[in-house]
């Protein structure tokens, strides 16, 4: 089965509208090989199409089926719970238009949800009255939790400040969609019809792309294009598959080759270990492995083949 991507967009496609280089090459790669892949972001406030004409003007050219977002994952979920259901939404087009697409119906009044995303129309109005609705028992939803967001000029709050707001004032937490949430992160997938073990994420922020899909078991590429600097990597107690400076040191063909022989390697692992090993090893290694010979490849399985193999 082909690997797919799943590709955030800020920081690894682009920075506020300047294409990051070797971008538009890593998309043209997986469109020649018909590789499958989707745009994955939490930015609620554009619609898919907005989306894929912003990239269509930088240079990449895409249908808007390829491009996902958390204001979508957030509508087709509320959908799935309680189907033409009633939200106040603070929020803007993105998020209103996927909302009306999954069947829900925008109110002021007894809604079933209060759903929150980026909004840049935001009144302490709308504030109070969403916190008001959410105290009288409507459900608390957010469309994703990152906490800001950058710009041109500096910095904004995200979907997250915002609803902390409504949290602190109300004691209560509210529901993510976008990433990491699995619901996402899955939903993401499904679309493309990959399974868990053939799917690569790409991105640039730790908590959202590289933890939602460590959470999947899906593969993961950290891009230092954007917010994550190698310094930051310490202080997480889960890390990325891989780490590249951008999409510009990346190439498709070269990674799936790599990832086909990790999972060789891994079913290897699997089963029992036969006299075979060693010639099995050598395929996969070519000239690093030469039988019980001390070999050091940097691979934490390899290591534990090696151990095996002594010990047999
Ligand atoms: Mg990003």
């Amino acid at each position: 089965m082909k690997f797919g991507y799943l590709i955030d967009m800020d920081g690894v496609i682009y920075r506020d509208s300047h294409l990051i280089p070797g971008a538009a090459r890593f998309i043209a790669e997986l469109q020649e090989a018909s590789i499958p892949f989707m745009f994955l972001t939490n930015n609620s406030q554009r619609t898919r199409r907005d989306i894929a004409t912003k990239l269509g003007r930088m240079g990449i050219d895409v249908e808007e089926s390829h491009v996902f977002t958390c204001a979508m994952a957030t509508a087709r979920f509320l959908a799935s719970q309680k189907p033409r259901g009633t939200a106040y939404v603070i929020g803007e087009g993105g998020l209103l238009q996927a909302l009306h697409n999954a069947g829900y119906a925008i109110v002021d009044k007894d809604p079933d949800y209060v759903v929150i995303g980026e909004g840049r129309t935001l009144t302490y109005e709308m504030v109070e009255t969403a916190l008001n609705l959410v105290l009288a028992g409507a459900k608390l939803v957010v469309t994703n939790l990152d906490p800001n967001c950058p710009t041109s000029h500096g910095t904004r709050p995200g979907a997250g400040a915002i609803v902390s707001m409504i949290e602190a004032a109300s004691g209560l937490k509210a529901f993510s969609v976008g990433k990491p949430s699995p619901i996402m992160m899955r939903m993401a997938r499904k679309s493309l019809g990959l399974d868990a073990q053939h799917t690569i994420m790409i991105g640039d922020t730790m908590e959202t792309d590289i933890l939602g899909g460590v959470q999947m078991g899906y593969h993961t590429v950290l891009v230092l294009s954007g917010s994550t600097k190698t310094e930051h990597l310490a202080s997480y107690a889960y890390g990325p598959d891989k780490i590249v400076d951008s999409l510009a040191t990346l190439s498709h063909a070269a990674l799936a080759a790599e990832l086909s022989t990790k999972d060789e390697f891994a079913s290897l692992l699997a089963s029992p270990l036969s006299e075979d090993a060693p010639t099995q090893l050598s395929s996969l290694y070519g000239e690093g492995f030469h039988g019980n010979a001390p070999v050091v490849i940097e691979n934490g399985n390899a290591t534990r083949v090696l151990e095996r193999i002594a010990t047999h």
